[in-house]
């Protein structure tokens, strides 16, 4: 069962989307503050990963980031829960603060 997207807005000047927890009133990308409501795909493609091996103390090593994009014209920056190399489907998962959102790959069927 896949999870529903992630309320977003999207800029009518550049038509970029992105979540609402980060930017409610204003876009990101170009200041234009004419937005509308809108949901990010429940899924997305990554376009670049990396894999974090050293981090502060408290901190599980390795875990892996992420750059994905997401319908309508978001792409997002975040943690994978396991590993998501460039091309992978991930699945958008709300997080509690201060991720927001986290990808999971996509099981292949
Ligand atoms: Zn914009």
């Amino acid at each position: 069962m896949s999870a529903p997207g992630l309320p977003a807005r999207r800029c009518a000047r550049c038509e970029a989307a992105f979540p609402s927890v980060e930017s409610p009133e204003r876009c990101p990308y170009c200041g234009n503050t004419w937005l509308s409501d809108t949901t990010l795909s429940s899924t997305g493609t990554v376009v670049t990963s990396t894999v974090v091996r050293v981090a502060p103390p408290g901190t599980e090593v390795p875990y892996t980031l992420a750059y994905a994009d997401f319908a309508p014209g978001a792409r997002l920056f975040g943690r994978v829960r396991g590993s998501a190399p460039i091309g992978a489907t991930v699945r958008l998962v709300p997080a509690p603060e201060p991720d927001h959102y986290v990808f999971e790959p996509e099981e292949k069927p």
